[in-house]
């Protein structure tokens, strides 16, 4: 069989005419694939948990690459949240065809000590949001034949760390929700993937990487022997999100710099 060597693989990552909506895409990882997917020419709707200086900046800075890019809130500890997240979504445009589930909560605390409130919080976080949103959202994606749901997992899917045993407990179960959604809509030209970030200079961990050593234990448990700034997920996201990703569909990109691999 004969294919063109003209790919012209750069046209393949344009997302123009896509709606992409980012969870806890005020700052952070969600933010920076908000701007990668921007920068694409997606229409990004950023969110975050109220309205806050964050998510106004976040905002500002996407619309400058994406003019009809607008904001809503809510906390996705309310079950009821993703409905109405969906209503805000309508006032504005057509429900998303790109749906990044970036947001979650962590709570640092032994197992044993956990209490039965906070584990399900975390769970409605981090898992409960994200099927609820992507049920909503499913609809259009199935209906234009085109739709990406990619969702946030954690290298804890592999090194669970042993003060957030729920946390990571929530992300290996979205990242089996994932693979049982791929399959099922693969047919339906919508791609389902996770990514696994490992370890990232953020809000949530800025306190704890601004001690020293306790940055020096992290980087030296890390092959690269350095960790990871927020864009340095926005590639994996507009790989998953575009058609240069089209085929793939069901997998896990671990972005860690190797903390996943055995010593
Ligand atoms: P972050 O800087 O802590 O930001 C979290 C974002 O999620 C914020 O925009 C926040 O909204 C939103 N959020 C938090 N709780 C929420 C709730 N109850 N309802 C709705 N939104 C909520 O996060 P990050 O470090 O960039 O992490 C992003 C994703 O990567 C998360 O899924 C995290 O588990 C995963 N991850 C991160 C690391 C890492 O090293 N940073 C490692 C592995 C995995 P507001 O801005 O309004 O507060």
């Amino acid at each position: 069989m004969n294919y063109s060597d003209d790919i012209q693989l750069h046209k393949r990552f344009d997302l123009t005419g896509h709606r992409a909506f980012i969870t806890g895409s005020a700052r952070g990882i969600g933010r920076a694939i908000a701007m990668g997917l921007a920068e694409y020419g997606a229409q990004v709707i950023v969110h975050g948990v109220k309205e806050s200086e964050k998510l106004a900046s976040a905002l500002e800075s996407v619309r400058k690459l994406s003019p009809t890019s607008f904001a809503v809130t809510g906390d996705l500890g309310d079950p009821n949240a993703p409905e109405k997240i969906a209503e805000q979504i309508k006032a504005h445009s057509e429900l998303p065809d790109i749906f990044i589930a970036n947001a979650s909560l962590q709570f640092r605390c032994e197992w044993d000590k956990i209490s039965l409130e906070d584990s399900i919080l975390q769970m409605q976080v981090n898992f409960h949001s994200t099927l609820k949103l992507s049920q909503l959202f499913y609809p259009v994606m199935k209906a234009q034949k085109w739709g990406r749901i990619v969702t946030i997992g954690s290298v804890q899917e592999f090194r669970p760390h042993p003060h957030m045993a729920v946390y990571a407990g929530s992300k290996s179960a979205q990242e089996n929700l994932v693979r049982n959604i791929a399959r099922q809509v693969a047919s339906e030209g919508i791609t389902v993937n996770n990514i696994a970030p490992g370890v990232f200079y953020t809000d949530r961990n800025e306190e704890a990487l601004s001690n020293p050593e306790y940055a020096k234990k992290v980087t030296d448990c890390i092959p690269s022997h350095t960790y990871a700034e927020p864009a340095d997920a926005a590639g994996a996201a507009l790989l998953l999100c575009s058609d240069a990703g089209r085929y793939i569909t069901g997998t896990n990109i671990v972005v860690d710099g190797g903390l996943r691999l055995p010593g």
